[in-house]
């Protein structure tokens, strides 16, 4: 087992609360939660049995009272950590709560880095990397998917599905390396059919993870999305309207939204991240014309384009221009056919060749659900499977994406008539790549680098 140094650390938000949590974990967790803690029955801290809690008094050096609360006792190897593990509640103020931890140092415990206790459950075997990530992910999941993808992952899902593969990978590697380093002794012939059917079902599942990883970066960083339109056309009240709060100023001037806003707008399931961005007319304005120019290099790097127009005004130039730039664009785009409540002077005949396109009112807040649905069908959102949804990290898509470029090379070279040799060493880096990401055979810095995202106390 792991051995460390005795760890300490708040894990409750370093605000003001009703109570605070204060974990200690490693060898002398009891001793040292013995020493700052006097349960008020006769049994000492360290008579508690596992899972026990006990009701009492936090106290100094000087035995004299600090605060009083709970302490729960955890002992190795049941414990999250994998160590023993003392749990203290006070209560939650901010002095309190940081002379608890004082003294928990005082007797011996070294404050935790970020991360540490799972890093710690991870070196002791009780989780693996992906399951470790996936507890950073239930902390920061922000809607029902995400949750239930990041729980599936931290149940091992993920995991299992991976290690599946590995294993096939290992095996076959254990019988080219006999076939390849012995070929004086009588093994049977590599069957180079079998072979390549192995690594196309291998293949096929890491392509399958790879598609999900892209449905959970969806999930995870939201829909990078465009309002596009000319000035007046109702963009900031759409904005407005999708994020459920006044959020840019909406006036009755032409080209007052001049800077790109961006905000996060939660319809449904899914986050949106939109902005808000000047027209892309034609433009003398100095301090207009950069707007235009941030405005049309968003459109071509985002994932949504949301063209609004207004139906109480004819098309114009600008329209038309936009209009264009769609069409050469030919990205994923919602129309917005804005201003339904006024009476229509807008050619409608120009949309015909668009398939997405919403008439609506964008001060009409009940037209939301009608957007929502909208971007739901775009992205068939209602396919939407948590089971197989990755709730993504980089680092988890690029050991994944390696394994599959090595694993689609070594079919290739088995198509081309290569020496098993050649094989052999693309499917060893395609199965060290998968190793990695679960985390069996990860180096330290990439370990450390993943805990330096967590949160200290966790
Ligand atoms: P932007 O320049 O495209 O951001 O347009 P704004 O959101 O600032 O809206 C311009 C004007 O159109 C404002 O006076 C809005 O109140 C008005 N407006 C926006 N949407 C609607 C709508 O659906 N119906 C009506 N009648 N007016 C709207």
């Amino acid at each position: 087992m792991f051995s460390g140094q005795d760890i300490c650390a708040v894990s409750t938000p370093m605000a003001e609360g009703g109570i605070a949590l204060i974990r200690i974990s490693g060898e002398n967790a009891v001793k040292i939660g013995a020493k700052v803690f006097r349960p008020l029955s006769r049994k000492s801290v360290e008579d508690m049995e596992g899972y026990t809690c006990a009701y009492g008094e936090i106290v100094d050096g000087k035995g004299r009272r600090v605060d009083d609360g709970v302490l729960t006792v955890f002992r190795a190897p049941r414990s999250y950590t994998g160590e023993n593990v003392c749990e203290i509640t006070c209560h939650g103020g901010l002095f309190v709560t940081k002379k608890v931890l004082r003294l928990c140092m005082e007797n011996g415990a070294v404050m935790a880095q970020r991360g540490e206790f799972t890093k710690r459950a991870l070196l002791n075997g009780k989780l693996s990397l992906t399951q470790a990530e996936a507890v950073m992910d239930t902390i920061s999941a922000q809607g029902e998917y995400a949750l239930a993808s990041a729980n599936l992952t931290r149940e091992g899902r993920l995991f299992g599905r991976i290690s599946a593969v590995t294993k096939r990978l290992v095996e076959i590697l254990g019988e080219l390396a006999a076939w390849v380093d012995y070929p004086e002794e009588d093994l049977p012939e590599v069957e180079v059919p079998a072979l390549r059917k192995s690594l196309s079902d291998s293949a096929e599942v890491t392509g399958r993870i790879l598609e999900d990883y892209d449905n959970g970066m969806i999930l995870k960083n939201g829909i990078d999305t465009v309002i596009a339109g000319k000035p007046n056309v109702g963009k900031s009240t759409l904005m407005n309207m999708l994020l459920g709060f006044d959020r840019s100023i909406v006036t009755d001037v032409a080209g007052t939204t001049r800077d790109v806003i961006e905000e996060n707008a939660k319809l449904g399931e899914y986050v949106l991240k939109l902005s808000d961005t000047a027209g892309i007319r034609d433009t003398q304005d100095k301090v207009e014309k950069i707007g235009v120019e941030i405005a049309k290099k968003r459109l071509r790097e985002c994932m949504l384009i949301m063209a609004v127009f207004d139906t109480s005004v004819p098309l114009d130039e600008e329209d038309r221009e936009l209009l264009h730039e769609l069409t050469v664009l030919g990205k994923r785009t919602l129309i917005i056919l804005n201003k339904s409540d006024l009476e229509t002077k807008l050619d409608m005949g120009a949309f015909e060749g668009f398939e997405n396109v919403l008439t609506l009112s964008a001060k009409n807040d009940e037209d939301r659900v009608r957007v929502q649905r909208a971007v739901e069908s775009l992205f068939s959102f209602s396919a939407y499977d948590p089971d197989s949804t990755i709730f993504a990290n980089e680092r988890q898509k690029e050991c994944a994406q390696c394994a599959d470029r090595y694993l689609r090379a070594a079919i290739d070279s088995l198509d081309a008539g290569e020496t098993l040799d050649a094989v052999t060493v693309m499917i060893d880096y395609g199965a060290q790549a998968l190793l990695e990401l679960t985390g069996e055979r990860a180096s330290d810095a990439v370990v450390n680098e993943v805990f330096s995202k967590f949160c200290v106390g966790k």
